[in-house]
């Protein structure tokens, strides 16, 4: 069995971050704590350096690497924010970089991955099984795989959002996370058990793909078909090994939530906290507000995870 993080690797993950990644601002909304009832705490991962928090966990793993690694190299497959994450972090620390994307992926983001000095490779999504392909092209050339969520040290990264949240605002009673894979709400719940003790932490996922609610429901890993969603960071088949070992003794429940309600809290963080969010960062809020629960006068935390979407995108979903 693979090595499961702890807090201590949370706080190590913080020192190696320290003058690399920006801390993030808290900000508040007196016209959302109306309408929950409650003072909320919005931790913005979406002005985090790449514009998500998966520069974190990118960048501590990589900061892990023996001078042996660092040499060799690092490949990702992504098509989203863990592409740019290791690009962004390899150039950082000198190491030379191979991102495997799909074909048709948004040449934007494309450009972006080959714009922070990574090698870009490209592969048929339809036809070529990419984590096969990874670990292919990784023994080939010596490179060190490193996955977008399933690994101590990319949980131990992401942590290092809620440990600054939690540091500046003091404890909290019910914290809100965003759910992929599952890596930012294992370091988060970690960072919170260690921080904050009584504080719940709830998970939130696309309606359309709920496999860590079903997972966390049947207490083993079960996977979905591929969701359906606009949130494109949370389109996740199964929780990791390692997450979800962490998800299941740390998280106190798992809520979903629709496109609907993701473009509602959209529109509601560009108009009212002038906020550019993209869909999946959306899910904390949203899960908070259709999760039903009571919180009444009660301190919560909501972790807006990214803020990378296209303009013409961001357009059409909240026009
Ligand atoms: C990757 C990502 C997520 C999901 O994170 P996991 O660690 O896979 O759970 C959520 N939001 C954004 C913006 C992301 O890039």
């Amino acid at each position: 069995m693979t090595r499961i993080p702890t807090y201590d690797d949370v706080a190590a993950a913080a020192r190696r971050l320290q003058g690399q990644a920006h801390k993030t601002p808290v900000f508040t909304s007196r016209t959302a704590d109306t309408q929950l009832g409650a003072q909320l705490y919005f931790k913005c991962e979406n002005f985090q350096r790449m514009g998500a928090f998966k520069f974190r966990g990118g960048f501590n793993a990589l900061s892990c690497f023996t001078t042996e690694q660092r040499k060799r190299g690092v490949l990702a497959f992504s098509s989203g924010n863990h592409a740019q994450a290791v690009a962004l972090s390899a150039r950082i620390l000198g190491i030379p970089a191979a991102i495997l994307m799909p074909q048709d992926a948004p040449a934007l983001k494309v450009a972006a991955t080959r714009g922070y000095g990574a090698e870009v490779i490209l592969y048929d999504r339809y036809k070529e099984d990419r984590e096969a392909l990874g670990r292919k092209l990784a023994g080939e050339r010596g490179m060190t795989l490193v996955p977008p969520y399933d690994h101590p040290d990319v949980i131990a990264g992401q942590g290092t959002s809620a440990k600054e949240l939690f540091e500046e605002v003091g404890e909290l009673d019910h914290l809100f996370v965003c759910v992929g894979g599952g890596g930012l709400i294992s370091g988060c719940a970690l960072a919170a058990r260690a921080l904050s003790p009584k504080c719940k932490v709830w998970g939130v996922e696309p309606a359309a793909g709920n496999d860590v609610q079903q997972s966390f429901a049947a207490g083993k890993r079960v996977k979905i078909e591929v969701p359906r969603t606009i949130a494109d960071g949370a389109q996740t088949q199964s929780p990791g090994e390692i997450t979800f070992e962490v998800i299941r003794s740390n998280v106190d429940g798992i809520f979903t939530a629709t496109d609907e309600q993701l473009v509602e809290c959209m529109k509601f963080y560009a108009e009212r906290m002038k906020m550019i969010v993209e869909p999946t960062g959306c899910l904390s809020l949203a899960g908070a507000k259709a999760s039903g629960l009571d919180l009444k006068g009660a301190r919560v935390g909501i972790v807006i995870s990214g803020g990378n979407i296209d303009l013409p995108r961001f357009a059409e979903l909240v026009g």
